[in-house]
C-alpha cells in the first residue's frame, strides 16, 4: 500500500512538472516568438545575415527597398537613398530607429500561428508615410551644411511626410568607419538627437505669457541690453518700444527674458512638459529621444533659458509637434510613420483661443519680418533661431507650420555650424513646402 502510495506521489510530481513546464514554454512562445522566428540563424528568411523579405515603399507606391533571396534591391536614385536610409535601414541593421530593425518581424511576416511561413505566400510590405521626392529636396539642400535635419508632418493625421538627417550615405555604398568616428553618421537627428533652441524657443515662453501674464498689457522698451543683477542680455540691436507680438516678431531677448522673470521657474517648468517638450513619442513603435530643460531661480539664467538658450534642448521632433498644437487649436495628431496605423491625438497642450493667438502671432513674423516673398503662395506661420553653442558658429533653426486645410503641414529645420536662421534654414523649409503643395 505504501509502495503504490509512493508511485503515485512520483507520477504526480512527473504531471505537475510537465504541466509547469508547458505552461512556461507558452508564455515564452507568445512573448518571444517574434526573436526566435526572427533569429538571425533562420536562413529561410535571411541570405547572407541579410532580411529576404519583405517590401518598403513610400506614401506614393515609390520602391525604397525590396529585400530579395539575392539581396536588398534600392531606389534607384542615389539622393532619395542617402535621404530615406536613416528611416528605412541598411543591411548591416546600423541605424537602431529604422524601418528594417524595429519593424523586422513585420517584413518577415511573422505570426503567432503560423509562425514565418505565409498563407499567402507572400511577405508583408510596408508602406510608410514619406514623401520620396520631398525627402530628397530636403537632402540636397542640407548637403550644403555639416549637419542637420528636417522634419514636415501632417499635424491633422500624424503622418511624417519628410524626416531627413546629415550627414547621410549611400546604403549601396556605405563608407568604413573608424572606430573613434563622431559623426553620428548612423544618428537619425530627427528622432535621436537633441539641439539648443536659441529663438524658436521664445514660441514656448509666449505661449505661457498668453496663459498665465496680463499679455495685451505687456510693454518692453529695448535699448539692445537688459541689466539683470549686474549680467547682460543682449539683442543684436536697439528694438525700442515693444507689445508681446512685436517682441516676437524683432525676437527681442531683453523682452522675452523679461517675460521669464514674471512667469517664474515654475511656469517655465510645466509648459515645456504640458507642450510635450520632455515627452518622448511612439511612433508607430519607433521612439524619439525627449527635450531637456532647467529653470533655476536665479533671473539670469531663466532669462537666458527664456529665449532658448542656457540648458534648454529640443528634440526637433518633439517641437514639431508643438508647432502642429498651436496651427491647430491647441493639440495635434501624434507623429506616425506606418501609411495604415491609426491616428492618436495628443492631449490638449493649449487652450484654443491661446493657441490662435500664439498661430496668428506666428503668421504675422513671416508678415512683418521674414518676408512673404521668402515663401511665395504658402499661408506660413513661423519662428527663426539662431542658437549660439560654444566655439562654433550658430545652430540655425526654424520652426512653423502651414495655415492650410488642404496642406496642414508643421515642420522644423535644425542646421549645425550654420549662421543664421532666416538665411540659411528658413529657404530650406520653403523649397521642401513648395515640393509637398504640388
Ligand atoms: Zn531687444
Amino acid at each position: 500500500m505504501r509502495r503504490l502510495e509512493r508511485r503515485a506521489m512520483i507520477c504526480m510530481l512527473l504531471a505537475a512538472v510537465l504541466v509547469i513546464g508547458t505552461l512556461l514554454f507558452c508564455v515564452r512562445f507568445v512573448r518571444d516568438g517574434r526573436e526566435w522566428a526572427t533569429f538571425y540563424g533562420n536562413q529561410g528568411i535571411y541570405t547572407d545575415g541579410m532580411l529576404s523579405s519583405g517590401s518598403i515603399y513610400d506614401r506614393n507606391g515609390v520602391l525604397l527597398a525590396e529585400n530579395t533571396e539575392e539581396g536588398i534591391i534600392y531606389n534607384d536614385d542615389a539622393d532619395i537613398r542617402a535621404a530615406t536610409v536613416h528611416t528605412v535601414g541598411d543591411t548591416r541593421g546600423n541605424i537602431s530607429t529604422s524601418a528594417m530593425s524595429v519593424y523586422k518581424s513585420k517584413l518577415i511576416g511573422y505570426n503567432l500561428l503560423t509562425g514565418t511561413y505565409k498563407l499567402q505566400g507572400k511577405n508583408e510590405d510596408l508602406t510608410l508615410t514619406l514623401d520620396a521626392e520631398a525627402c530628397k529636396t530636403a537632402y540636397e539642400w542640407l548637403s550644403y551644411y555639416d549637419a542637420g535635419t528636417v522634419g514636415v508632418y501632417d499635424y491633422t493625421t500624424g503622418e511624417i511626410l519628410v524626416m531627413v538627417s546629415t550627414p547621410s550615405y549611400d546604403p549601396l555604398d556605405p563608407p568604413e568607419l573608424d572606430p573613434d568616428d563622431d559623426s553620428g553618421l548612423y544618428i537619425n537627428r530627427f528622432l535621436s538627437s537633441t539641439w539648443t533652441p536659441g529663438s524658436i524657443f521664445k514660441t514656448v515662453t509666449a505661449a505661457a505669457a498668453i496663459d498665465r501674464l496680463d499679455w495685451q498689457n505687456f510693454s518692453y522698451y529695448c535699448e539692445g541690453t537688459r541689466y539683470v543683477e549686474g549680467s547682460e542680455i543682449n539683442c543684436t540691436h536697439a528694438h525700442g518700444q515693444l507689445d508681446l507680438a512685436d517682441a516676437l516678431t524683432q525676437s527681442c531677448n531683453g523682452a522675452f527674458s523679461l517675460l521669464a522673470e514674471q512667469l517664474g521657474s515654475a511656469n517655465m517648468e510645466e509648459y515645456v512638459e504640458r507642450l510635450g517638450l520632455t515627452r518622448r513619442y511612439d511612433i508607430d513603435g519607433i521612439r524619439n529621444v525627449s527635450g531637456s530643460f532647467d529653470f533655476p531661480g536665479d533671473p539670469i539664467s531663466n532669462g537666458w533659458a527664456g529665449v532658448g538658450q542656457y540648458n534648454d534642448q529640443i528634440n526637433p521632433c518633439s517641437f514639431m509637434v508643438y508647432m502642429g498644437a498651436v496651427a491647430n487649436g491647441g493639440r495635434s495628431a501624434e507623429p506616425k510613420l506606418l501609411a495604415n496605423s491609426s491616428v492618436t491625438m495628443t492631449g490638449q497642450m493649449l487652450e484654443e483661443n491661446t493657441a490662435m493667438i500664439l498661430r496668428d502671432m506666428m503668421m504675422r513674423n513671416v508678415t512683418e519680418n521674414y518676408g512673404e516673398w521668402n515663401f511665395p503662395g504658402l499661408a506660413i506661420g513661423g519662428k527663426t533661431g539662431t542658437a549660439e553653442v560654444e566655439g562654433k558658429s550658430p545652430n540655425a533653426m526654424f520652426a512653423g507650420f502651414l495655415a492650410d486645410p488642404e496642406h496642414p503641414y508643421a515642420f522644423i529645420v535644425c542646421l549645425e555650424n550654420a549662421g543664421g536662421g532666416l538665411e540659411n534654414a528658413a529657404p530650406i523649409a520653403n523649397a521642401v513646402l513648395q515640393q509637398l503643395m504640388y
